[in-house]
């Protein structure tokens, strides 16, 4: 079922959800299963997986290195459909303009569709590890935007190369990303608004946000969005802090603002265990704050570990 279907069928409950990343190729499955085991209790009627960008490895050819590109975390399709499989909810496998051509972008979503996945969330994607600025794949898309309009253009039956008439067009709810305090490259936030009404008008169904810790610049986003005429579900997205290094590294990779309260707690932590759980207490209260407002979903950014998600969820849900 459709994300905004979900939504829809709550009847302005807030429902949890929350995003999961593919094992390192090679691992098992199972520390995903187990994360998932210990968040069923809270019904999520939809999970998100994650696709990586690839990454250059140098390969040892008898003294000489061979440069190589690889996805490190590949099988986000495979594991949506394992999921919807094992747990009867619904996934969102994340598609990236970056690293896919547009036929392999075309023949992913019939792989979704034939598995009976009927949600995907577009995005541009990040640059590779090694490079500064996002370099547009040779044959993809260069934002997001376009993503939504090749997906889109398949429920009329248009595919790149030709128009099929058909009684089974892949009808895909879509997600896109939203940014309360910007997009890192953007010029202001009312360009990027700009943009993401863009990717709306593309044919977007729901938006979910980067993460943000002050609620207040979500609660203006959201405004602002609706100013510019952004009807659709603005989801927030929230990540717990978890270590030390956060404080350098969010502000860092994601140029988000951390609350001086925030910062004070987490610097007068003696240890990470003591900072993972002041990131829960910081998660419960903005989210009980968010459920008050009526948002519709509190979607949560796990990273892989589900013990604080989980407790803050048992506060919340
Ligand atoms: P876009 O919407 O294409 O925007 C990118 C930038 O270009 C913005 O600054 C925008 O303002 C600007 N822009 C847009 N259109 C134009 C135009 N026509 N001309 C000029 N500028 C323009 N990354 C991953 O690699 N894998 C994931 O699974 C993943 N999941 C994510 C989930 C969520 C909820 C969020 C919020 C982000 C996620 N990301 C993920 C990160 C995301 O890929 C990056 O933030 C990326 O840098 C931008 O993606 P986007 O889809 O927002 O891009």
């Amino acid at each position: 079922m459709k994300v905004t279907e979900h939504i829809k069928q709550a009847k302005g409950k807030t429902l949890f959800s929350f995003e999961l990343i593919p094992p390192i190729k090679g691992k098992s499955i199972q520390e995903l299963y187990d994360n998932i085991d210990s968040l069923m209790e809270f019904k999520p009627p939809f999970i998100d997986v994650t696709t990586s960008r690839e990454e250059y490895v140098y390969i040892d050819k008898g003294g000489l290195l061979e440069k190589k590109v690889t996805r490190m975390r590949p099988g986000t399709v495979g594991i949506c459909s394992s999921i919807q499989h094992k747990y009867h909810v619904d996934t969102v496998p994340h598609l990236l303009c970056g690293g896919f051509t547009k036929e392999e972008t075309e023949y992913v979503l019939v792989d979704c569709h034939y598995l009976g996945i009927d949600n995907v969330m577009a995005l541009r994607g990040d640059s590779i590890k090694e490079e500064r600025y996002f370099t547009p794949t040779e044959g993809g898309h260069c934002y997001a935007k376009e993503l939504v309009e090749q997906i889109r253009n398949l429920s009329h039956g248009q595919y790149l190369h030709e128009t099929i008439t058909s009684d089974d067009y892949p009808d895909f709810c879509i997600g896109v990303a939203g940014y309360p305090e910007k997009h890192l490259e953007a010029p202001s936030l009312q360009t990027d608004l700009k943009r993401l009404k863009e990717k709306v008008d593309a044919g977007a169904d729901y938006v979910v946000t980067q993460m943000f810790f002050d609620n207040q610049k979500y609660f203006e986003f959201v405004e602002a969005a609706k100013n510019l005429g952004i009807n659709v579900p603005i989801i927030p997205g929230i990540k717990p802090v978890a270590v030390k290094r956060h404080l350098q590294l969010l502000p860092q990779v994601f140029r988000i603002d951390i609350p001086q309260d925030l910062i004070d707690a987490v610097e007068n932590c003696k240890n990470n265990k003591e900072v993972r759980q002041i990131g829960v207490e910081w998660a419960i209260q903005q989210s009980k704050e968010l459920k008050a407002a009526g948002v519709p979903v509190l979607h949560y950014y796990s990273m892989g570990k589900s013990d604080n998600i989980k407790a803050i969820a048992k506060e919340v849900f």
